[in-house]
């Protein structure tokens, strides 16, 4: 079955109180119509000045949350990203860029395919609230670049139905998204939401084609980087039936830290494991 949920229904906040705009069963595609990071209020015929008058409690709105039935707290949610349909502009640093036929046009003539990138997906936190300016342990502001179309996003369940919500998306972004923003653009993103058994750590994981990367988020890229490696280090141990210490090495010699953002309130980083050396299906 495939569903649509609409930009009416947007979140600024990850929490179990957000009442779910939708309930689906678990292998239904669900199309989320996003907005972007300014929440769609951007006026072209004034811009960049409309950014000065920017809502600041407006910022990364997600659409959702979709309850997914069958969702328990200890479970892992898997997220694919069949397709991302972006609109024909979006805007980073105060510039504006224009995106037709699947390409960007930047600065210096330079034209390049677009890649865009869910920056906001996430769960609902076991309690409390986590605004969609943070990243975390239940995914949101990941701002990652290697979630967008062809990947896996397994996030760990903390709520009956999970609730998920996802918006943000970019256009482009590199790893680091060093300006604070990547080409922020209002979107249609597809996916298939499923849960899965598969053995997992409890952080946002990325499966691309090629690679398995554990997501960690912390005050500095040190205390992220530790997570990463130590979450990653105990994960792939136990999932190869090896010692800590040959995982430390593998992990050293095979696998690949990566930066995903330094811009948001907690930075976050990603360890890239080749599924190649994982028992993998
Ligand atoms: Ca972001
Ligand atoms: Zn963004």
């Amino acid at each position: 079955m495939s569903f649509l949920l609409s930009d009416e229904h947007r979140i600024y906040s990850m929490s179990p109180d957000n009442e779910p705009a939708m309930q689906v069963v678990p292998g239904s595609e669900v199309v989320f119509i996003t907005r972007d990071c300014f929440d769609g209020s951007v006026d072209w015929s004034r811009f960049p000045d409309c950014l000065d008058d920017i809502d600041g409690t407006k910022v990364n709105p997600a659409t959702g949350p979709l309850a997914i039935e069958g969702s328990e707290p200890g479970g892992t949610l898997s997220v694919r990203i069949l397709s991302i349909e972006v609109m024909d502009a979006g805007f980073a640093n105060r510039l504006r860029f224009p995106v037709a036929d699947g390409k960007a046009d930047l600065p210096a003539s330079i034209v390049v395919p677009v890649e865009p990138v869910i920056g906001v997906i996430g769960v609902a936190p076991a309690e409390g609230k986590i605004t969609n300016r943070t990243p975390g342990n239940h995914g949101g502001n990941l701002d990652t670049r290697s979630i967008t179309v062809g990947a896996t996003v397994y996030l760990p369940i903390q709520v009956e139905g999970a609730l998920l919500a996802m918006g943000d998306v970019h256009a482009l972004q590199g790893d680091g998204e060093v300006c604070g923003q990547g080409i922020e653009i209002g979107a249609e993103v597809k996916v298939r939401v499923d849960l899965t058994r598969r053995d997992l750590p409890k952080r946002p994981v990325v499966e691309t084609p090629s690679h398995i990367c554990i997501v960690s988020s912390a005050e500095t890229l040190d205390q992220a980087s530790d997570d990463a490696i130590s979450v990653s280090g105990e994960w792939l141990a136990h999932h190869l039936g090896v010692s800590e210490r040959e995982s430390h090495a593998i992990l050293s010699l095979v696998c690949d830290l990566r930066i995903s953002q330094v811009v948001n309130p907690l930075k976050t980083v990603r360890m890239c494991i080749p599924k190649h050396i994982l028992r993998w299906e």
